[in-house]
């Protein structure tokens, strides 16, 4: 059962209920949400609910439909979020674990781990305990793969994961992994699932070969009864009576699980196909179908692969299929994980209290109210957790982080239809202390959202901020022509204003971030006019922080503000520098100079050369510029 806690229950009210629920033979857990604290009760032994809800402090108690409790989205409606090593996973990411399907030699893991991290996997996969179909068929290097397999992952930066068959191995198994895996014939092995899950440490939970997602549900029940909240669901594909693929990849249950848990669910293309030509377009459909993640075999020699040859890709395969993936990611809205993640979040989530200087200069700053797009850039850059800092202007956001009142600040600086937004290239070139350190694109899709159980019939008039509005068009004046469009601050102020209101006459534009947060209901979502509606993010931040973030990614791209003398040719001399260089240009802007009437700045975004060339190339362009200014370099997001 769910028992939801009135917001002003003190500590002694709780500690009563918690007591009151162990006495009658319930396992507890505390759930702390962004709007409510409930605790989940489970347990084999019946009691009248109305007991449970008549205690001081208790608000509601709501019996848990499905059989399986803690696993069940009932219990908890945000996406739990498993932590492996330092990899996240679960929510808007998506997280590619790659390697061989066993780990046969030293030599070989660590060449296969070597290829799947320069591609971009974060998790490093490799058995070393087989679960073969034939007892004469290779059965995995046992303790000795484990090591090579740690080896490899410390060697390249890579969490590891690998299959547990046996209740005996798990506690020595513990040296070694950072996540057990249960394969697909373990799935109901309940007893190795009660010490895997006693373990606490994360588990990648294969679907059995034909188990329906109840049971499946079921037996991630049983790992987190016994101990651990750390379950990632794998669908790995299910037999059918089609004998063209080696399984049938059953992509309806990423939705279907996520409806039902809010455990993240991955996919496995390679055991679900058994063929290596279908492996890259079922990961893009996993990934479209909205699943957080992928397990993908890779060999260096898949010919000569001990197991799985015939389904395992090529390091070049991989490699285009990463690619392929970060281009789909900002289409559904998702961010693809890299290694190593630490970048700022390190300094910000660690552990060690030594690398947080202080609350205060964690925040990072945006323009708009809680649940503005700008806001979602920010999650996917840092995290779920970041601690954001809504400013009335994109001036108040600078102004914040070179105050040093947020560490960062994440502002837009381009829309696909939209343009670039001047003032953040004008704030940029006033600021001299600060600098652009990151990039983020973030589809933008656009919701209309009003008060819960409103029909469209109802509605008179419709805020959202300027742009908002001229994005839905096509709906505003088709399907809601009744309606009139009233622009407004900002989107998600719109729906804070429609949620003050409580007018159902009034409707807002806005993402559905902003929905959920002033609990109000998406009435009509997608109703952008094009779909391919895209915003580019800077991350900004002091000077004097930018090595936190830039060390963590391959910087690839530099932005740069100049102005020329007033002769003929001088503009030329300077793409004549960058040409020289082979700094090719991926953006050219030019701004008027305030203060300076009809003189003009020029913004440039290049691709980043070898550093030694790139200060030579500096070096010139200063002594070429009237003014020059790198504004900052960055790993970009766009591929
Ligand atoms: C594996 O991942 O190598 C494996 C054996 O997978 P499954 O359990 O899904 O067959
Ligand atoms: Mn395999």
């Amino acid at each position: 059962m769910i028992i939801i806690l009135k917001q002003l229950i003190s500590e002694a009210q709780k500690s009563a209920v918690k007591d009151f629920l162990k006495k009658n033979g319930f396992k507890v857990k505390e759930i702390v949400g962004q709007e409510e604290t409930v605790l989940g009760a489970v347990g084999t032994n019946r009691i009248d609910i109305r007991e449970v809800a008549v205690l001081e402090g208790v608000s509601n108690v709501i019996p848990i439909s499905k059989p399986y409790k803690l696993a069940s989205r009932e219990l908890n409606k945000s996406d739990t979020i498993v932590q492996v090593g330092k990899v996240k996973i679960g929510g808007q990411r998506i997280v590619v674990m790659a390697g061989p399907c066993a780990v046969e030699s030293r030599q070989q893991i660590m060449e296969v781990a070597a290829q799947v991290r320069v591609s971009g996997a974060v998790i490093l996969r490799g058995g070393a305990f087989k679960p073969r179909t034939s007892p004469y068929a290779f059965q995995g290097l046992g303790e000795e793969g484990l090591r090579y397999l740690r080896e490899a992952g410390d060697a390249f930066d890579m969490p590891v994961t690998t299959e547990v068959v046996s209740p005996r191995d798990v506690d020595m198994m513990l040296d070694y992994i950072d996540m057990f895996q249960v394969g697909a014939r373990n799935m109901q092995n309940f007893e190795l699932l009660k010490e895997v899950g006693r373990t606490g440490r994360p588990v990648l939970l294969k679907r059995g070969l034909a188990a329906t997602i109840e049971e499946w549900l079921m037996a991630a029940e049983y790992l987190m009864a016994s101990g651990t909240d750390q379950v990632i669901l794998c669908e790995r594909g299910i037999r059918t009576y089609e004998t063209a693929t080696r399984n049938t990849l059953d992509i309806s249950a990423i939705p279907v699980v996520q409806k039902l848990t809010h455990l993240p669910v991955i996919a496995d293309p390679s055991h679900a196909t058994g063929l290596r030509d279908m492996v890259a377009p079922m990961s893009l459909a996993i990934v479209a179908a909205g699943a957080s993640g992928l397990i993908v075999e890779v060999h260096n020699n898949p010919d000569k692969a001990f197991s799985d040859g015939p389904q395992s890709l090529y390091p070049q395969q991989f490699d285009k299929l990463m690619r392929d993936i970060q281009a789909l990611c900002p289409v559904v809205g998702k961010s693809l994980e890299r290694i190593p993640r630490e970048r700022a979040d390190v300094e910000i989530w660690s552990n060690q209290p030594t690398l947080v200087p202080s609350a205060q200069t964690l925040k990072i700053a945006f323009q708009g109210e809680k649940g503005a797009y700008s806001e979602q850039a920010i999650r996917m850059v840092f995290d779920e957790m970041a601690d954001t800092m809504p400013c009335r202007s994109f001036s108040d956001v600078f102004e914040a982080v070179q105050k040093g009142e947020a560490r960062y600040g994440v502002v837009p600086v381009e829309n696909t239809l939209g343009g670039t937004i001047n003032e953040t290239l004008d704030l940029l070139n006033s600021h001299p202390d600060l600098t652009v350190v990151g990039e983020k694109q973030l589809r933008i899709m656009h919701n209309l959202i009003g008060i819960p159980g409103t029909a469209l019939s109802q509605i008179k008039r419709v805020f959202s901020h300027p742009q908002g509005l001229a994005q839905c068009t096509d709906f505003l004046t088709g399907e809601l022509k009744h309606a009139e469009a009233v622009p407004f601050f900002d989107t998600a102020g719109a729906v804070a204003h429609i949620a003050n209101l409580k007018d159902p006459s009034c409707a807002a534009i806005a993402s559905s971030a902003a929905a959920r947060h002033h609990h109000m209901e998406i009435l009509r979502d997608g109703i952008e006019t094009d779909s391919r509606n895209f915003t580019r993010f800077y991350v900004i931040c002091r000077e004097e922080h930018a090595h936190v973030f830039r060390s963590a990614m391959p910087v690839d791209r530099v932005s740069m503000v100049f102005s020329v003398n007033d002769r003929p040719g001088s503009l030329f001399e300077v793409l004549q520098i960058l040409s020289t260089y082979g700094l090719n240009m991926k953006k050219l802007e030019s701004r008027p100079i305030p203060g300076k009437p009809w003189e003009y700045a020029f913004f440039i975004e290049s691709e980043m050369i070898d550093e030694k060339d790139f200060v030579k190339a500096t070096g010139e362009l200063v002594n070429t510029c009237a003014s020059f200014r790198i504004l900052g370099t960055f790993h970009g997001d766009r591929r």
